[in-house]
């Protein structure tokens, strides 16, 4: 049965994105990068799959704004597949409210934080109800807790451990850290192993085959396999290359005696029921 589930998708217009983060990213990843994408895009790049979620992101401090009423308008299209999350700026005034409404009238169906492109501190106070509300709500969080390109974005307020507290304290709450925490796995797996709540996604680890390699060979040596969630990071990367390089994960090491990721780890990551995993249905 194909439970291929992408758990990590964009759907950005060109106008969502400040022309400083674009010139940032085009640094980083050449000319030649996109970040936006139609709706028809979208529809099609997760055609192979069951459903996937797709994101909001209120990050003025970076100038990247992805509103919760576009992505609820494009979900709204085929609830029973597409997944939204709404992104409330914690340094918003009272952004549990904000959080509340965009569920309640959007039907929204989870939290996307980014402290790198938000600019808060996971461990500051005022993010306490926000992250309340998020549990009451029954509202998982995608956290994107790793590094980025943006030369604005605070690393030290990106770093996977700090979301240790914030699981203790919320042992309701479902947290997904993105992209294994790039480059911090060592950080997001220790985080993910020792709170039931936390899960983490191999999103846009594509372009990095021995990175990749390695944070899966630690993820299999701590025990977290369970926990491993398919996502592409779409329009960055697409299911099919995601896929290829989960499937290619051990060339690197043919005819060596490298640790080797099993192949029923890799089966695991490509069939898991992550909507049921998270709550979302
Ligand atoms: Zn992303």
């Amino acid at each position: 049965m194909n439970l291929l589930f992408d758990c990590h998708t964009h759907l950005v217009e060109p106008h969502h994105i400040s022309g400083h983060f674009l010139a940032d990213a085009k640094k980083a990843w050449g000319e030649s990068f996109r970040l936006s994408s139609t709706p028809e895009e979208h529809r099609k790049a997760n055609e192979g799959c069951t459903g996937a979620i797709v994101l909001a992101l209120d990050a003025p401090a970076v100038g990247f704004n992805v509103p919760n009423e576009w992505v609820a308008q494009y979900t709204a299209e085929n609830p029973t597949r597409l997944f939204g999350f709404a992104s409330v700026d914690p340094n918003r005034d009272s952004p549990e409210r904000l959080l509340e409404a965009a569920v309640k009238e959007l039907h929204l169906k989870g939290l996307k934080l980014a402290p790198i492109y938000q600019d808060f501190h996971p461990l500051d106070r005022i993010c306490y109800p926000l992250y309340a509300k998020a549990q009451e709500l029954k509202l998982p969080i995608m956290w994107h807790q790793g590094t980025s390109f943006v030369h604005k974005g605070p690393l030290e307020k990106s770093r996977p451990v700090y979301l240790d507290p914030v699981a203790r304290s919320f042992p309701d709450l479902k947290m997904i850290i993105a992209h294994m925490g790039h480059p911090w796995m060592g950080e997001t797996i220790s985080v993910v192993r020792k709170n039931p709540n936390v899960f983490t996604d191999i999103s846009a680890l594509a372009s990095r085959p021995w990175q990749m390699y390695n944070a899966l060979v630690e993820a299999v040596e701590y025990g977290i396999e369970d926990k491993l969630l398919f996502g592409t990071d779409f329009p960055f990367f697409t299911v099919e290359r995601t896929v290829e390089s989960l499937r290619n994960i051990n060339l690197a090491v043919d005819g060596t005696n490298l640790p080797r990721v099993p192949e029923r780890v890799i089966e695991k990551i490509l069939h898991k029921n992550t909507p049921e995993l998270l709550g979302l249905v």
